[in-house]
Order: C-alpha cells, then sequence, then structure tokens
C-alpha cells in the first residue's frame, strides 16, 4: 500500500490543477513528448498505438461508403492558397512558409499545408470531366501545419495528424448527404470506440470553416466543464470548384460546377479521451481504443505451473482477438506493475498466481470501476471479451450521465454568466441568430457558441443573451 500512495502522489490531482494533471498524465504515461521545435509534438507508440486503432476504425467506414485513400503534397504554392478569399483570410495567420530550395530563393514561396483543399482542388480541376465520373470519394491520412502559438500536446499542436476526406459530387443534395454521413461517422466512432457522447450539430457563420457554406460538428464535454471540437464536415458548395474553375459536361451537355465536401478528425481526439475518462489515478482507456486491452500478471511467478498458466491464458485471449500484455518481468514486484498498469489505463488487469490456479480462477480487476472479481478460468474468452463490451457500455453511459449533470438551461445572460462561472459545461439556451450578439458574448465571457445542434428544444421566443426574437436553440460552452 505505501507504493501505491507514493505513486498517486505523482500525478498532480484534477481538482487542484487540471491543466497540470493532464500534462502529468500524457508525460508520465509515456505517451508523448516535447520535441526540439516549440509546438510541436512526438507521439510515443503507446500514443501513437491509441491513433492507429482510431484509424483502423474509420478506415474502414470509410471503405465501407465507398472512399478511397490517395496522397497529395505537402507543400501548396501560395498562389493557390489564395485563390478562395475566405480560406486564405482564415488560414493565412498561421501558415509556415517555405521560401528555400537548398540556398536558392524560390519565386513563389511554397506553404505548408493547413489543409489541402486547395491543392487538391487544383487536382480536381486537371482530372474532372463529365458527370460520368462523379462522385470523387477520395480521404488522405497525413499531417498538416498550423502555427499556434500556444500549445498542449494532442489538443492543439503545431503539426497535427489527421484525414481529410475531399470529395466531388453532381448535385447539392448529394454533397449535403456526404457531409453529414460522414459527420455520423465521426459521431459512431466517439461513442463506438471511445466511448464519448457527442452532441452534433451545425456551427454558427461566425464558427464555420474558411470558406464553407455550413460546417458541422461533433462537441464532447471534457471533465473540467469544457468543450472540445472532436471532428467536422464541411458542405463547401461550389466556393472552391469555382474559384478552382473545377467543371464537368452535366447531363444536359452543359458545363456545370461540382458540389464539394470535406471532413476531418485529428489526434486531439486522444486528448478528449485522456479529458473525459481519466482519473486522479491516471488515464482510464475505453477498452476498443488500448492499445492493450488485458494486462496479466503472473503472482509468484517463480512457482511451478505459474508462467505456464499465464501464457496459456494469453493464447486463449489472443486468439479472441483480445489484445494482451503479459507482464513476467522480474525485476519490478506485482503491486509495482499493478500501479503501472493502472496509471496507463489498461482496462483490465489479470492477476493469476497458485493459489488462483488451484481454484480454477483468475483475478481480474477493472481499471474503470476499479472493481475486482473471480472468474473461472474455464471459457475465460468469453468471460473477458463479454466483460470488454460492459465495461465500454459503462464508460460511455458514465461519461453521458456526467456531461448531462454539466449541462444546464440558462434564461438569460446574467444567469449565464454567473452559471459560466461557477460551475462551467454546456450551457443550454435560445440565440437570436446574429453575429454581433454571439461576438458579445465570446469577448466578455470566453465563452462561444459551440453548435446549433440538430436536436432543436424550444426553450422560448427570445434570445436568452439579447432578448431579440430566438432563431435557434444552441450549446455553448468554453472550448479548448
Ligand atoms: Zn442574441
Amino acid at each position: 500500500m505505501a507504493k501505491k500512495q507514493e505513486f498517486v502522489k505523482e500525478i498532480t490531482k484534477m481538482e487542484d490543477d487540471f491543466p497540470q494533471w493532464y500534462t502529468d498524465v500524457i508525460m508520465k504515461t509515456d505517451m508523448v513528448d516535447y520535441s526540439p521545435v516549440k509546438g510541436f509534438m512526438v507521439i510515443k507508440p503507446y500514443g501513437y498505438a491509441i491513433w492507429e486503432n482510431i484509424q483502423s476504425f474509420l478506415d474502414r467506414r470509410f471503405k465501407e461508403t465507398g472512399h478511397q485513400n490517395c496522397y497529395f503534397p505537402l507543400l501548396i504554392p501560395e498562389s493557390l492558397l489564395n485563390k478562395e478569399k475566405e480560406h486564405v483570410e482564415g488560414f493565412a495567420p498561421e501558415v509556415a512558409w517555405v521560401t528555400h530550395g537548398g540556398s536558392e530563393k524560390l519565386a513563389e514561396r511554397l506553404c505548408v499545408r493547413p489543409t489541402s483543399e486547395t491543392i487538391i482542388c487544383s487536382m480536381y480541376s486537371k482530372w474532372l470531366t463529365s458527370y460520368r465520373e462523379l462522385p470523387y470519394l477520395y480521404n488522405q491520412w497525413c499531417s498538416v501545419v498550423r502555427w499556434e502559438k500556444s500549445t498542449r500536446p494532442f489538443l492543439r499542436t503545431s503539426e497535427f495528424l489527421w484525414q481529410e476526406g475531399h470529395t466531388l459530387h453532381e448535385t447539392a443534395e448529394e454533397a449535403q448527404a456526404e457531409t453529414l454521413q460522414m459527420l455520423s461517422i465521426y459521431k459512431e466512432m466517439a461513442e463506438d470506440l471511445l466511448a464519448i457522447p457527442m452532441v452534433d450539430g451545425r456551427k454558427s457563420d461566425r464558427e464555420r470553416f474558411a470558406g464553407a457554406e455550413s460546417t458541422y460538428t461533433i462537441e464532447a464535454l471534457m471533465h473540467d466543464g469544457k468543450a472540445l471540437q472532436s471532428g467536422t464536415s464541411h458542405n463547401l458548395a461550389q466556393h472552391f470548384t469555382k474559384a478552382f474553375d473545377i467543371t464537368f459536361q452535366g447531363r444536359s451537355g452543359e458545363l456545370e460546377y461540382p458540389h464539394h465536401t470535406s471532413w476531418g478528425v485529428s489526434t486531439r481526439l486522444i486528448g478528449g479521451i485522456i479529458m473525459v475518462h481519466g482519473d486522479n489515478r491516471g488515464l482510464v482507456l475505453p477498452p476498443r481504443v488500448a492499445p492493450i486491452q488485458v494486462v496479466i500478471i503472473p503472482i509468484a511467478q517463480n512457482k511451478e505451473g505459474v508462467l505456464d498458466k499465464a501464457y496459456e491464458i494469453k493464447k486463449e485471449l489472443e486468439a479472441k482477438g483480445i489484445r494482451v500484455k503479459l507482464d513476467d518481468d522480474t525485476n519490478y514486484s506485482p503491486g509495482w506493475k499493478f500501479n503501472q498498469y493502472e496509471m496507463k489505463g489498461v482496462p483490465l488487469r489479470l492477476e493469476i498466481g497458485p493459489r488462483d490456479i488451484e481454484q480454477n480462477i483468475a483475478m481480474i480487476a477493472r481499471r474503470d470501476d476499479l472493481s475486482k472479481e473471480s472468474y473461472s478460468l474455464d471459457n475465460l474468452g468469453e468471460s473477458i471479451s463479454a466483460l470488454l463490451d460492459t465495461v465500454h457500455n459503462d464508460m460511455l453511459r458514465r461519461a453521458t450521465e456526467y456531461r448531462d449533470e454539466k449541462t444546464f438551461t440558462f434564461k438569460d445572460y446574467e444567469e449565464f454568466k454567473v452559471k459560466m462561472k461557477e460551475s462551467p459545461g454546456f450551457a443550454k439556451g435560445m440565440w437570436c441568430g446574429e453575429e454581433e450578439c454571439e461576438a458579445k458574448v465570446k469577448d466578455e465571457t470566453g465563452v462561444t457558441i459551440r453548435c446549433i445542434p440538430f436536436n432543436q428544444e424550444n426553450l422560448g421566443d427570445t434570445c436568452h443573451f439579447c432578448q431579440k426574437p430566438a432563431k435557434h436553440m444552441i450549446y455553448a460552452a468554453k472550448a479548448y
């Protein structure tokens, strides 16, 4: 027990200092490290394996819905970036420029992609000729660079890993359907893989993507009551296709501009996992995204038969497709290992020792609720598969309950300000739809309208900020 107490002290309590808690967790669990370039992170194997599991879920769903992967260059000529006016204004302040090739100054500056609409559109305009080739359903896995002033690993870094889908469609209806389909795949991924409940909806005009007709978003609530924009899908209409002169011969024989979408999620999702599920002992990983789902720790492993049994169990679980680690390192005590894997958020810990073997059982400890129970060694693979699902469902339920507790409805601006200060979370209210009103709230409180949710409730006839006639019900929050 002494060790456990000592260990817990290593991580700052989240109630005392949430940002420091976050930093302690990511550093002590060996997910990430700071790099020699300020604002750029190194993702270490334990963090990267989480990203790989997110990738593999999404890549499968993208392909099931007809998308193909491809790759476009890292560098974008300045003239291309400048073609869509709103887009360049949105991204110019955070673009990194390449000005030299070797020692020679380039005739035209090249930007490191902050997102790839412009370079991809320049190629689409070269390729597309007829409606018969549509839709274009392409995605790329890559990294992008946005020069950020203040950064936090996973949440906001100057370079981050993501995927960006870029599609072209014959009609506006198809583009809109694609935009919403991809948002719903993101929501499904968040709930089925990460056990994070999402509010889905549309961004206000002020918050939408630079160059988009409309932006849709999934928003999650973190443990500290701040929101995390977790994925976006944009209906770009014909803004870029006109700017880049992408045309095709339509069914009538006339030249037409296609309708365009783009959508992305990034490594910031990992920050979301940490801040939704983590506790004062460290990470709590949802089973389906955890690099290690079950860690087997042999007890008194020098006793005859213990290691053999442990390896036998490992094999049985792996045959069920479970990601297992058996830690038989003799340099560390079982107690030390318990603490390590608890901090690293491994969903299940299986202890097996001579007495367990005698009774044909294993002890299994759950990371999410810290409960411990013995399981028969008969059909252990099946019991553990089922338990991993239970853990997932319980984590999603608890995260949903927590979010709902932190969601409040406000009647007017004064009440909103008080509540946001005392117990921050999602604020639900009516909004007039005017940018001025939204800007005032942001300037005065730092709170932004996160989205106009698909699930609209009628909470009154007037804007809860300014008392003008109300247009939409909104969720507002402070955000990462
Ligand atoms: Zn208003």
